[in-house]
């Protein structure tokens, strides 16, 4: 109806005003946009106040990111959160708690699939590619989305501004640029993906933060004992740059992951509270099946980022399978409050000959258990490929 030809043909959300305004319906007197400059919202929100009169049905043409309707109750004032996560966290389908979600798996590891093998080694892992091969970076969220991904994360795991500038060599502006240039992959594959497949409505971006370790290149991102030799002020100048810089360049949220220790997590949480609209998961790594990787209580640690208002969901990552069950148990005394990820690795094991070996074969009859178990977001990370996410929602979506 007030379609504009200039925009992309991908924006198709639909939002129905019943949805939104029903339980306050007799209470509104007037509702309006405000923060927005963009004129195709503004419309949007003058159809939505006719069309609240006329009791009829909305239809939103575009692709819903940010902005915020004031609704006016009589005389109190109310603001209503209309980005796309919150869009989606309330329209997901089935009937549990917590609707299904289905995450990503490994996107380094399925670029080492695809022939990337040097990124292994590589101090900046999949990030590397950002500057080398980023065509290759859309192809692999594509590939996850068209698996049957709800949420593809970001190929930024390992970009941190530090390091972007000391492994290729480039400006700190020149940094900022790629890993606003991992957001902008990402946002392409979804609105590709959906312009191929229009039932895929609700195709989410977030934005991966990984551990300050991470940057170190000695495997202590899986330990965590780096938390002792820097301070909480330095690790929070270390990590806030990188996570402005995905808000700013539009991540629906943020996959803050493979976190080995609380106090680190706690630490990122800081820095989205001062960060109007950020949002996002955290997962950690476990070295068992009630520890995180720096020996931290795994329930312990869910409960306490769970509290904080930014974090939507929480659970763990890069995490052997044949630990999920048993801290998954170790949250059924607590009454969880938010979503539990379970987004394990392959369970494989890397040796001395550099092979891998071993690995959990039946990962999706284990899912089944761990949806009994009260997971509800559910992906995969290192070699955990998209015929496996495949292979995972249909396992958990017909149960
Ligand atoms: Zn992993």
């Amino acid at each position: 109806m007030y379609h504009d030809d200039n925009q992309p043909p991908y924006r198709c959300h639909e939002v129905s005003i019943y949805d939104l305004f029903s339980p306050i319906q007799h209470h509104v007197s007037r509702v309006t946009l405000v923060e927005s400059n963009v004129y195709e919202q503004r419309l949007f929100c003058w159809k939505l106040l006719y069309d609240w009169s006329t009791q009829a049905m909305v239809t939103c043409p575009f692709y819903v990111h940010k902005f915020t309707v004031v609704i006016y109750l009589d005389c109190l004032q109310l603001s209503l959160d209309m980005t796309s996560l919150n869009h989606f966290l309330q329209h997901r389908p089935g009937g549990n708690q917590y609707p299904l979600t289905i995450l990503d798996g490994g996107t380094g590891t399925e670029l080492i699939r695809m022939g990337f093998t040097n990124i292994d080694d590589d101090p900046l892992f999949s990030a590397k590619l950002l500057s080398t091969n980023p065509e290759a970076i859309k192809e692999v969220h594509k590939r996850f989305y068209k698996a049957g991904s709800d949420i593809v994360v970001t190929a930024t795991y390992q970009a941190s501004i530090e390091g972007l500038q000391k492994y290729i060599e480039i400006t700190s502006q020149e940094a900022y640029d790629l890993i606003k240039k991992g957001v902008l992959l990402a946002k392409q594959a979804a609105q590709e993906v959906q312009s191929e497949c229009p039932d895929r409505k609700l195709l989410l971006v977030a934005g991966s933060v990984g551990p300050y370790g991470a940057c170190l290149h000695d495997g202590s991102e899986y330990r965590g004992d780096y938390m002792g030799k820097i301070s909480i002020d330095d690790l929070k100048a270390w990590h806030q740059p990188r996570i402005k810089l995905l808000m700013e360049a539009g991540v629906d949220l943020l996959a803050i992951e493979t976190i080995p220790c609380l106090a680190e997590a706690l630490a990122i949480i800081d820095i989205m509270n001062d960060i109007p609209g950020c949002r996002g998961w955290i997962t950690f790594s476990c070295k068992d099946g009630k520890h995180t990787c720096s020996g931290d209580n795994f329930s312990e640690s869910i409960n306490q980022v769970m509290m904080s208002k930014c974090v939507v969901a929480a659970g763990l990552n890069c995490t052997s399978p044949i630990y999920v069950t048993d801290l998954l148990d170790t949250l059924r005394p607590y009454s969880v409050v938010k979503p539990i990820i379970v987004k394990p690795n392959s369970g494989e094991m890397w040796d001395t000959s550099h092979k891998w070996h071993g690995g959990v074969k039946n990962v999706s009859e284990l899912a089944k258990v761990w949806v009994k178990n009260g997971a509800s977001w559910l992906g995969g990370c290192c070699r955990v490929y998209p015929e496996d996410i495949t292979k995972l929602k249909s396992a958990v979506m017909n149960l």
